[in-house]
């Protein structure tokens, strides 16, 4: 999780605050170097350190034939949102649990980590795993999300500017929200896919780690 690749040559000025920066657990804020010490501080431009999604199938032992049937369609979904999560964003990150659960009225997706799909076959795609993915990234499910929140916008200024630089968006653009998503480019309904949608939706949701969601 820590994002704070070490540069090759540092300031000890700039380690002590990396050192404590990282000690709060808090490896997402995002920092301004001291203009007096700016211009002494000699580094090589580090790219944050690659974080990647994986994840595994809760299986049972001897599964049914709809339990079969429904891993290999989640494991189908799942693959292809998690491939286009860490092809266009390297600030997600967990190894997510996923179950099949007939109980699931729809599916769903926990900051702890877990997507639980319910027995709908309509909810087993790719634009169904891309939405819960963002909702174990801290999307709708934190207290730092509804801070962002704000009168019904999202407030956060790196998924502001990912959204603005996004071809056919411009400078006036803004991302709509609630307690649980936001809009557009959220996939929160199956007609809102195409794999442009979702390549958006996967670098707001990165962007949006960076803003501390
Ligand atoms: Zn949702």
């Amino acid at each position: 999780m820590n994002r704070f690749a070490l540069p090759i040559r540092i300031t000890s000025i700039l380690l002590l605050f990396i050192a404590i920066a990282s000690n709060t657990g808090c490896n997402k804020a995002v920092t301004s170097p001291d203009p007096a010490t700016e211009n002494t501080v000699t580094t090589t431009p580090t790219p944050a350190t690659e974080a990647t999604i994986t994840w595994y199938l809760v299986r049972a032992a001897n599964p049914t034939a709809d339990q079969l049937d429904a891993y290999n369609r989640i494991t189908a979904a799942m693959n292809a949102a998690v491939t286009m999560y860490n092809q266009q964003t390297t600030y997600c990150s967990g190894n997510l649990r996923v179950e099949y659960n007939t109980g699931v009225p729809t599916a769903d997706g926990n900051v702890n980590g877990t997507i639980r799909f319910g027995a709908n076959r309509s909810y087993m795609n790719q634009r169904t795993a891309m939405h819960e993915i963002a909702h174990t990234q801290g999307i709708g499910t934190t207290s730092r999300w509804n801070q962002l929140v704000v009168n019904g916008k999202y407030t956060g200024a790196y998924a502001l500017a990912m959204l603005r630089s996004m071809v056919g968006e411009s400078p006036a653009s803004t991302l709509s929200a609630d307690g649980h998503s936001f809009w557009p480019y959220g996939l929160n309904y199956n007609n809102e896919w195409s794999t442009v949608n979702g390549q958006r939706n996967a670098r707001i949701v990165g962007a949006m780690q960076r803003d501390g969601v």
